[in-house]
């Protein structure tokens, strides 16, 4: 397939995580658009994004620093999970929050307490768009009721790198939430624009085993009785309660209100994941390692009914460590430590996918497909130590047979949706 020479490059051939970094970076020349079958993509013009955004790309490339002994991280989840200082499990104090976040609404108190306290004037994150509710834009929110209205993961694209200026232009600091894969993007851009880093209060990363694409929305919404796109009317797909429903209304096939709920083994589990787009198979970081804290779910035991949600929170740099710590004392989290076999105990499923991930990227390059370049991430290790023989075999024949059925071979173009028109092929 040729050497990765620009961001256009990244996105046809599925390297693309679709954080939105590039567009930032190159706003004259590259603009974040919806590719429904796909997720959050840039259309890049004639030339540009060869520079700079190439650079921050976490698409193609993707780096831990050496283990340095002297930094204080566990070595023992270093080559799984990456730097890890402390880890805690609990919940946000504030009852609302708790029960309308997806696990125990950590990302949203620890939002709302930099504001609360004057730290942050702003959280950089995403929500439902208002005017088409089955996408996702990236908000600025600087209120607690902006907060309330955007808690809840969102299995579906979201590039909230694309409103980092918003950051860089902010009248304060700002608390950054976002996946895996946007952490690592502000990572990098943080170290090309010494205007976004000031204005940083923390980099939160909420868990991630992949997003999928608008089509899986899409699909979710037909299977409770909402036949067509422009019907659905809202989406939620987790939080009130843990993991809580996924709940869609819309308008029926008859024009009459409807809608339903599923739980979250039957979206998760049956529909959303099988529309996971290829470069989250590939993706080695789960948990978020280039962020400053890293939230996710405590799944190492059974949830009894009811029970409103509780968050795994590890700590990943000073900066983090600072922020968790004055969180704690201002009571806006009520968490406990957690010892570190309570992430693998929790979340064994992204150690393998890390584990998968160096025989399906050998695998892709033997047969000439793109793959993204990760350096010190310990996947051949966890590769060689965590997976059996089976799991190491179906890594590399499940890759062999998806480059063909997927058509990884190929370049695919971006295609855009124009949400307003409900058409596809053009920009919105
Ligand atoms: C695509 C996807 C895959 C996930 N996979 C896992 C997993 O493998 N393991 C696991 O433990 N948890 C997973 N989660 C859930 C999530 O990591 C946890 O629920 C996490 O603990 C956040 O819960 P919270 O209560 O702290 O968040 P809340 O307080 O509810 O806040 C959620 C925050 O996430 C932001 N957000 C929502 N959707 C997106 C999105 N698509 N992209 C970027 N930011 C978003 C919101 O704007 C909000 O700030 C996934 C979530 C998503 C969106
Ligand atoms: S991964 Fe991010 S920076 Fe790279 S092409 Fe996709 S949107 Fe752009
Ligand atoms: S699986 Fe990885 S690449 Fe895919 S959305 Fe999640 S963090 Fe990003």
């Amino acid at each position: 397939m040729g050497p990765i020479r620009n961001i256009r490059d990244v996105a046809e051939k599925h390297l693309c995580t679709g954080c939105g970094v590039c567009a930032y970076l190159e706003p004259d020349g590259i603009r974040m658009v919806d590719d429904l079958g796909q997720g959050r993509r840039p259309m890049v013009d004639e030339g540009a994004g060869a520079g700079e955004a190439l650079e921050a790309c976490p698409g193609k490339a993707m780096e831990l620093p050496p283990f340095d002994p002297a930094k204080g991280h566990l070595k023992e989840l270093w080559q799984g999970w990456g730097p890890i200082l402390e880890l805690w499990e609990g919940y946000a104090t504030d009852d609302e929050i708790r029960l309308a976040g997806s696990s125990g609404g950590a990302a949203t108190a620890l939002s709302l307490f930099a504001l609360e306290q004057g730290r942050s004037t702003g959280v950089l994150h995403t929500g439902a768009r208002r005017d088409v509710p089955y996408l996702n834009e990236t908000v600025r929110s600087q209120s607690r009721e902006d907060l309330m209205v955007n808690t809840g993961s969102r299995y579906a694209p979201a590039s909230p790198c694309d409103g980092l200026q918003q950051i860089e232009d902010g009248d304060g600091k700002s608390v950054f939430v976002g996946k895996p894969c946007d952490a690592a993007a502000l990572n990098k851009a943080e170290g090309l624009r010494p205007g976004l880093s000031k204005n940083v209060d923390v980099s939160i990363a909420i868990f991630c085993a992949g997003a999928p694409s608008t089509e899986g929305t899409i699909e979710m919404a037909k299977q409770l009785g909402v036949p067509q796109r422009e019907g659905i009317e809202s989406v939620r797909y987790r939080g009130n309660g843990w993991p809580g429903m996924a709940v869609v209304k819309g308008e029926g096939a008859d024009g009459q209100p409807t809608g339903g709920e599923l739980t979250y083994a039957d979206s998760w589990g049956r529909i959303l994941q099988r529309f996971r787009p290829w470069r989250c198979y590939s993706c080695a970081d789960h948990t978020g390692e280039a962020a400053d804290i890293s939230v996710g779910d405590p799944w190492y035991r059974d949830i009894p009914e009811g029970e409103p949600g509780r968050s795994l929170i590890l700590v990943r740099t000073e900066r983090g460590r600072e922020f968790l710590k004055a969180a704690m004392e201002s009571g806006a989290l009520t968490l406990e430590k957690a010892a570190p076999h309570l992430l693998p105990d929790s979340q064994m499923n992204l150690l393998h996918t890390r584990g998968a991930v160096w025989g399906r990227n050998w695998a892709c390059r033997l047969l000439g497909v793109a793959a993204p370049k990760y350096t010190r991430m310990g996947t051949g290790k966890t590769w060689l130590q965590d997976l059996s023989f089976k799991q190491r075999a179906q890594a590399f024949y499940g890759t062999f047979k998806r480059v063909f059925t997927k058509k990884l071979y190929k370049r695919r173009p971006v295609v855009p949706f124009d949400a307003k028109a409900n058409r596809v092929g053009d920009q919105d």
